[in-house]
């Protein structure tokens, strides 16, 4: 069986060629006679790998000198209980509730401190992203956290919110790299990779050098300290050097397609046909507000359960993949990251109007 179109949430679908000359150096990595799985991290050569890894994701968002860039574990979750512990000096967080991963993150720093749920779309099944032109933030507030673009129910701020002077924090897992963003905006991006950059377990933090400091809440495990991190350049222990180095190469691709401008241009096009045909359907609803539409997650409904199910089945047997919604919400969506081609799209969009047609 050849590669199916791979519309999952994540682990996701991860550029071909990227994958390929992974598969080629696997044996041996540039002559070193050994795979970059079997490498000391402490290696010449592990080092150029990590390194070039940092600054090819530097080029490509355009990073400022003042921002450090980690590569940690423990996926994004790990930066729920990471960040209060390193940040919250005041033990305040505001905290944007526009979906199931903002609210882990907002229940994880409630153990370390005061959180605030200063909005939320709660009300209306997170299909919409507040206003966030003025929002009630703490006088003492530490940062104010979003998740920029929401996995599962496919919102996405389009519009920083106004946090009146105060540091933001993003979560960025889902919309990682596939469009240009303003570092200096931000305190903290972060955002496991596992979806639009690379294999699961590596999880970036870029954060501004100010907010690195010995200074953590009492109790703070060694390893959950940014500070011990950055003096080690993302080698305090053994890093998850495999997915670095995959991460490493996505970065390289990326850039030769033309960096993050290109991939807004193809990720634009590409939602567009999605989009554009949910408008025109008398099957399929898009279930979020236009506005706050993802070029990421795009979940759609029938409206009846069963006609779902069949649905997802006959675009599996068709070779269209992962496409049943998340478990918490059900109805479909189709991922569509950087690495989906347009041609998977185009050919899903096809499908769909076939099976409308069907079962009309
Ligand atoms: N944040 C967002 C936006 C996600 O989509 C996910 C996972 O899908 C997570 C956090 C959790 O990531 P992890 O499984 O790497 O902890």
């Amino acid at each position: 069986m050849g590669r199916i179109y791979n519309f999952s949430a994540g682990p996701a679908v991860l550029p071909e060629e990227v994958l390929k000359e992974a598969a080629e150096e696997m044996l041996d990595y540039k002559g070193t006679g050994m795979s970059v799985m079997e490498m000391s991290h402490r290696s010449k050569a592990y080092e150029t790998i990590i390194g070039e890894a940092e600054q090819d994701l530097r080029d490509l968002m355009n990073i400022p000198d003042n921002y450090k860039v980690l590569f940690l574990q423990g996926g994004a979750s790990q930066q729920f209980a990471m960040i209060p512990m390193n940040l919250m000096k005041n033990k305040v967080a505001d905290y944007i509730i526009t979906g199931q991963w903002a609210k882990k993150a907002y229940q994880e720093a409630a153990i370390y401190g005061k959180a605030n749920a200063i909005a939320s779309s709660a009300d209306k099944t997170f299909s919409y992203i507040p206003d966030c032109s003025d929002l009630p933030i703490s006088e003492d507030a530490d940062y104010v956290y979003i998740c920029e673009n929401n996995t599962i129910y496919g919102t996405k701020f389009k519009k920083l919110p106004n946090t009146k002077g105060k540091t933001l924090v993003a979560d960025v897992s889902s919309c990682f790299l596939s469009e240009p963003v303003d570092v200096t905006k931000y305190g903290v991006i972060y955002g496991g990779v596992q979806k639009n950059i690379g294999p699961a377990g590596v999880v970036i933090v870029i954060i501004r050098e100010d907010l690195i400091t010995e200074d953590t809440l009492p109790g703070t495990p060694t390893m959950l300290k940014y500070k011990i991190h950055d003096d080690n350049k993302s080698l305090y222990n053994t890093p998850p050097a495999y997915g670095i180095y995959v991460c490493g190469k996505v970065f390289k691709w990326i850039k030769k397609m033309g960096g993050l401008e290109v991939m807004k241009e193809r990720n634009e096009k590409k939602a567009k046909v999605l989009y554009d045909f949910l408008d025109q359907s008398t099957m399929f609803k898009g279930t979020v507000a236009k506005e706050d539409r993802s070029l990421m997650n795009v979940p759609f409904v029938t409206g009846d359960a069963e006609l779902d199910a069949k649905f997802v089945k006959e675009a599996k047997a068709a070779g269209f993949e992962n496409l049943k919604g998340h478990r918490s919400v059900g109805g479909m969506r189709a991922s569509i990251y950087n690495a989906m081609p347009y041609e998977g799209v185009v050919k899903l969009v096809e499908f769909m109007k076939k099976f409308e047609e069907e079962n009309k």
